[in-house]
């Protein structure tokens, strides 16, 4: 299949899985997971209709930038170092993967001195996995406290990655987990429970019948990487 329909094919399933649980298709919000796509690839998918794109690399988002069209919505997904905050302040749409108190004073910092305001979302680690990123779901209210002075930081929801299950209703319970903290999210000036950015090609019909309002999908648009 192209990427124009696998687009097209992915849009449907977005659609299906809401109207099983009785959502608006619409609230949906999918990004497209471009990391390690080249731009000619990236092009066919915004031409199908594409307006958000995912990357998980510093590096490899500031060179596709200045590549295609200027309109994007760009989503950092991936861990986020200190030294490679100053790249993007003011480039992207969405921050995913917030998780260190380090890496939201450098956000602060820069986003004060370019006078803007950076939306992220706190990833948290749904499944206690060693090997991936996020502060743990009961972190969560020390770690909005905590930033909570820093008042350039816009926390705009949630973000997680489930564990890689064997099939996609296993990871239920964890999306559904995810579903009950940002549900639990007090909003205020700084908080606001717009997304829950949960689901990947594997298992984001799933995430959507849990709730999610915002998939991330790599695979199942541009092939296996
Ligand atoms: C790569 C990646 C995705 C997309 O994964 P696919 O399985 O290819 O859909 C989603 N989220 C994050 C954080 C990723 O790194």
């Amino acid at each position: 299949m192209s990427i124009e329909e696998n687009v097209q094919n992915v849009r449907a399933r977005i659609v299906q899985s809401a109207k099983r649980v009785g959502r608006d298709p619409q609230e949906i919000c999918l990004v497209a997971v471009s990391k390690t796509v080249d731009t000619d690839r990236i092009d066919r998918a915004l031409s199908a209709g594409i307006t958000d794109l995912g990357e998980n690399r510093v590096q490899e988002m500031m060179e596709k930038m200045p590549e295609l069209q200027k309109n994007i919505r760009w989503h950092m997904i991936g861990r986020l170092q200190k030294n490679k905050v100053k790249y993007i302040i003011g480039k992207t749409a969405l921050i995913h993967s917030l998780c260190s108190l380090e890496v939201a004073g450098e956000i602060q910092r820069l986003s004060l001195k370019k006078k803007v305001k950076t939306d992220c979302l706190i990833q948290i680690n749904i499944g206690r996995e060693e090997t991936k990123a996020g502060i743990e779901a009961e972190q969560l209210p020390e770690f909005l406290q905590s930033i909570s002075a820093m008042d350039c930081l816009r926390i705009r929801g949630l973000m997680a990655i489930a564990p890689i299950v064997d099939e996609p209703e296993k990871a239920r319970p964890y999306f559904a987990r995810m579903k009950q903290l940002f549900d639990g999210l007090q909003e205020n000036a700084q908080v606001s429970r717009q997304w829950l950015s949960m689901g990947m090609s594997g298992d984001f019909e799933v995430a959507i019948e849990e709730g999610a309002n915002m998939v991330r999908i790599g695979s199942s648009i541009f092939g296996r990487r």
